[in-house]
């Protein structure tokens, strides 16, 4: 299995083609709901920007996903009118926390910021002084457990608000690392091992009286990760509302316990000049972000992975037709990207392309269509097909672009 950060590597090692195929985009794909007013000027067009499908997985530098049209109506219904931030941010975050049954919540700039945020409000709680001074607050430097296999990319968030990272391996590393200068524990849900369970780790963490943390960012599917955490007794929890939720790109999550999320919300905008000023979310994403997350509860999920899987039938039976191509439903394990995608197979004696040259093919074209290139078993290159982000009209069109594709290499 190639990691997502591995994923994201070996595509930004490509070089980019775009913008040299002609416009034929809307003709060919049509307009979403919300874009659909006649007259509208088309940005991508007027800039150049190449229009992209995504046949693989939320990326964030693919621009994560496409918001629900609801969080796109609360975007424009919200927008016409001034709202007190503080106000607007209680409302939600009390609306939130009813609606994940929890203490408290609040919107951040995404899941990344949540984890600034979770970390600060386990450095400086209330006080006002420490808050002026982080990333430097007064004393030795504030400490955060991490299993060692656990540690990531986005781990940098914990520093950036002032913590060190202690790394510890198993249950009774933990227990020992934790001292005086100990602020909360992170636990990284999406990490290929662990060496201590959720249950051990937010055990321990209760009995040195420190916030535990989990960061599921990009958790979801199953829709019931929203609200298991917090039975496992996480005082802090984070998703990114740009994933799966289909909220804004750059919201997300950050809920649990009462006094934690009050002491995050003083680190944030509006506040003047706390930590997380700079990752302030605009009054219309605060709305967004709340639409999402409703219309994302109250969306029929057994109804979506069928229309999944049907998708990939559909895209199956257009390429089956070329002799030796065969597609296979793979359904990803999680946690995180725990839905189908389509994993697509050929001869390549008859079909004379590689995975990757297909990849390269349908990158290049415009729009731009993103599949993945993954590993098997035995380590050979396959190309692997996303269809959870595909508008509906786009599941034919990247069907027969795919066809083409390999039908050329016959
Ligand atoms: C995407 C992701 C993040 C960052 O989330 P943003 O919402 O983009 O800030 C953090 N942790 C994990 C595990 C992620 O997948």
């Amino acid at each position: 299995m190639i990691s997502r950060r591995k994923l994201l590597k070996n595509l930004s090692a490509t070089p980019l083609v775009g913008g040299l195929f002609g416009t034929g985009f809307w003709s060919v794909s049509g307009r979403d709901a919300g874009d659909a007013r006649s007259g509208a000027p088309n940005l991508f067009e007027e800039l150049g920007v190449t229009p992209v499908i995504n046949a693989g997985v939320t990326m964030t530098f693919l621009s994560g996903s496409l918001m629900r049209p609801d969080v796109l109506e609360a975007i424009n219904s919200t927008a016409h009118d001034f709202a007190n931030m503080y106000e607007l941010q209680d409302k939600v975050g009390a609306k939130i926390a009813e609606m994940l049954q929890v203490e408290a919540a609040m919107v951040t700039s995404g899941a990344a910021c949540a984890m600034v945020l979770g970390t600060a409000a386990s450095i400086t709680g209330k006080d006002a002084e420490k808050r002026k001074m982080l990333p430097f607050p007064p004393g030795p430097r504030p400490e955060v457990i991490m299993q060692k296999s656990h540690r990531y990319v986005f781990d940098q968030a914990i520093t950036t608000a002032g913590a060190k990272i202690i790394e510890v391996e198993g249950a009774n590393e933990m227990e020992k690392a934790i001292n005086d200068k100990t602020v909360m524990a992170l636990f990284f849900n999406a990490a290929r091992e662990s060496s201590i369970s959720h249950e051990e780790f937010v055990a321990i963490s209760k009995r040195h009286n420190i916030p535990s943390f989990v960061d599921a960012a990009a958790d979801v599917p199953p829709v019931d990760n929203l609200f298991k955490f917090q039975k496992i007794g996480y005082d802090l929890i984070t998703f990114s509302g740009g994933k799966m939720i289909r909220g804004p790109q750059s919201a997300g999550l950050l809920f649990g316990r009462k006094d934690l999320i009050e002491a995050a919300k003083l680190n944030h905008s509006p506040h003047e000049a706390p930590i997380g000023r700079p990752m302030k979310v605009n009054k219309e994403e605060i709305f967004g972000m709340y639409a999402a997350l409703k219309a994302y509860l109250e969306l029929d999920h057994e109804k979506e992975w069928q229309d999944w899987l049907n998708r990939i039938d559909q895209i199956k039976s257009k390429i089956e037709h070329i002799a030796t191509v065969k597609g296979e439903t793979r359904i990803n394990p999680g946690p995180a990207n725990a839905f189908p995608s389509m994993l697509v197979s050929w001869d390549q004696d008859q079909v004379k392309i590689t995975p990757r040259q297909v990849y390269e093919a349908l990158k290049g074209e415009n729009p731009s269509i993103v599949t993945n290139v993954r590993r098997d078993e035995e380590m050979n290159e396959i190309l692997s097909v996303g269809v959870v982000l595909l508008k509906p009209d786009q599941v034919d069109y990247v069907a027969t672009r795919l066809k083409q594709v390999l039908q050329n290499a016959v």
